[in-house]
């Protein structure tokens, strides 16, 4: 490899498969959280007592969320992409 070659290499924008995969993840799941918190408030404003049922699921929607975003931040420092 030139020089100039390996100039050019580094000036790219690094496309990283896998980063995109757990963005997509990330996006995914808070979508997920964000649906299911404006579901509990529409049960809550129509006096639906069964609100609480949501609790469990914002709990595991939540925790599905923390989990991409911190396999995001793992790949970002092991790969440096
Ligand atoms: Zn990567």
């Amino acid at each position: 490899m030139t020089q100039q070659e390996r100039n050019v290499k580094q000036d790219q924008i690094p496309f990283c498969e896998e980063r995109q995969q757990l963005i997509e993840a990330f996006v995914e799941a808070s979508r997920e959280l964000v649906e299911l918190q404006s579901q509990q408030t529409q049960n809550v404003i129509s006096g639906d007592p069964d609100f609480v049922r949501f609790d469990d699921l914002l709990h595991m929607a939540r925790e599905k969320k923390d989990q991409a975003k911190y396999a995001l931040i793992a790949h970002r420092e092991t790969h440096r992409c």
